[in-house]
């Protein structure tokens, strides 16, 4: 069936209130209408959402979203049923009495748009649940460069949607990410089941967006500058640091030159991240001092600018960084401090990220014969195979973030563990 251009226009005027589709969401509302599967690479702030949001509201049909962060499931669901839209989320953030709820919802099938986390869809018998009430009409994978395994933002659970799909009857599926090089578009088409033609990209560049790189001499000399940058412009900012320390002590200066700055990073309680992220949404603070734990997903539009103080790890995290920067199309400065000796920063985070070579391919070997033997495998027996300390195999399991996943497996076999080893894991 086509959906007629007229009822395309009336329902976004009428329920998103918008005038016209943007070009890049052209071409992947007409695919998903047609039910092709499709991954979509469109920058952060192009409108990835609308492309399922609207179909889903066109044709009625049931779709499953799974997104990776508890406050951008309920940010979304609340903007859908803000707009009528019958729209729940599943998550472990929620009370048991609204879990409840919302799983009724889904059951009795009135809920026709259900978000939920990769980890909740992983578990056995979700796919059954949510097929209670009848078929599934689209499955849409947000931030989709969580499901490659050779990323950075790379997420175990990420691994089961392949299989969670098929489970579902193969109903099409959408992934939606604003990064993905060919060879990460190619692994996550090939995990999902989405044709190589069936991959959609539009308008990286974007021109509103005023990129900058200043040479630092010192690290005093770069912090100076940072608090000198923060005061001198308007608007609300992101200053990103690659460790805790830094972001704590520029946070530091920051609040002592009298500015209304958040601090969050991963060591700090999922309560005071949560407020801190609250605060900068709702405008309360200016500036937000983060590591790169903060962001994914962040939709706050007027953000005038984001200051690097340290290099990321690579091109792929600094255009998700900075491009959290200028969403709603006004110009703003995406400003790197560059001091040479911080690239020791970040060479430091990949000596831990990726083991030896020998070790791995030992490990690797070690589970593939425990595998053909039909053993159940520990992390005992592999290091007694591989003839490794067992601590070692333990960090080289975790380093490859294998370890959740392997013991997630009640059945002893380790084989989404061998399938991540290998190839270019091995080559890192
Ligand atoms: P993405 O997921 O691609 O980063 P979002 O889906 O969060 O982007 O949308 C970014 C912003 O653009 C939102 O504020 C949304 O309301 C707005 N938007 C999306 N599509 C349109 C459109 N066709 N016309 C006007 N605004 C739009
Ligand atoms: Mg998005």
């Amino acid at each position: 069936a086509t959906t007629p251009h007229a009822a395309i226009g009336a329902t976004l005027r009428a329920v998103f209130g918008f005038e016209s589709l943007r070009p890049g969401q052209v071409g992947v509302v007409k695919r998903v209408l047609r039910g092709e599967s499709t991954l979509a690479v469109m920058p952060t702030g192009a409108g990835k959402s609308l492309c399922y949001q609207l179909p889903a509201v066109l044709d009625g049909r049931r779709t499953l979203v799974i997104s990776p962060l508890i406050a951008l499931m309920d940010d979304q669901c609340a903007a859908l049923v803000s707009r009528g839209i019958p729209a729940v989320v599943l998550h472990s953030g929620l009370p048991a009495s609204a879990l409840q709820q919302a799983e009724e919802a889904v059951r009795s099938g009135r809920a026709g748009m259900v978000f939920t986390s990769p980890e909740r869809a992983a578990e056995p018998g979700f796919a059954a649940f949510v097929a209670e009430a009848g078929r599934i009409g689209l499955m849409v994978v947000d931030e989709a460069h969580c499901l490659n395994r050779w990323g950075a933002s790379f997420r175990p659970a990420y691994l089961e949607l392949g299989p969670l799909r098929r489970a579902l009857g193969q109903p099409p599926v959408l992934a939606l990410t604003a990064t993905a090089s060919a060879d990460a578009a190619a692994d996550i088409c090939g995990q999902l089941g989405i044709p190589a033609d069936g991959v959609q990209r539009w308008g990286v560049y974007r021109p509103n967006l005023h990129f900058r790189v200043e040479p630092m001499d010192t690290a005093a000399a770069k912090r100076d500058r940072a608090l000198a940058l923060v005061a001198g412009t308007e608007g609300t900012g992101i200053v990103y640091t690659s460790t805790v320390r830094e972001a704590e002590a520029i946070h530091g200066l920051l609040v002592g030159a009298g500015q209304a700055a958040g601090l969050y990073h991963g060591r700090l309680a999922a309560r005071e991240r949560t407020s801190a992220q609250e605060a900068f949404m709702a405008g309360a603070l200016r500036v937000m001092v983060a590591t790169p734990a903060f962001g994914l997903g962040i939709d706050k539009p007027d953000i005038r600018f984001v200051l690097h103080l340290q290099l990321p790890p690579g091109l792929d995290a600094y255009y998700q960084e900075a491009g959290r920067a200028g969403r709603d199309g006004q110009d703003a400065t995406c400003t790197l401090l560059y001091l040479r000796a911080d690239r020791g920063v970040q060479q430091f985070f990949m000596a831990g990220r990726y083991p030896e070579r020998d070790a791995v391919e030992a490990v690797d070997g070690a589970l593939r014969r425990l595998d053909a033997a039909g053993g159940a495998a520990s992390v005992a027996a592999v290091a007694a195979e591989a003839q490794l300390p067992q601590a070692r195999v333990h960090a080289i399991l975790g380093m490859l973030r294998l370890e959740r996943l392997a013991s997630r497996r009640r059945d002893g076999t380790w084989r989404a563990g061998r399938q991540a080893m290998d190839g270019r894991a091995l080559d890192r």
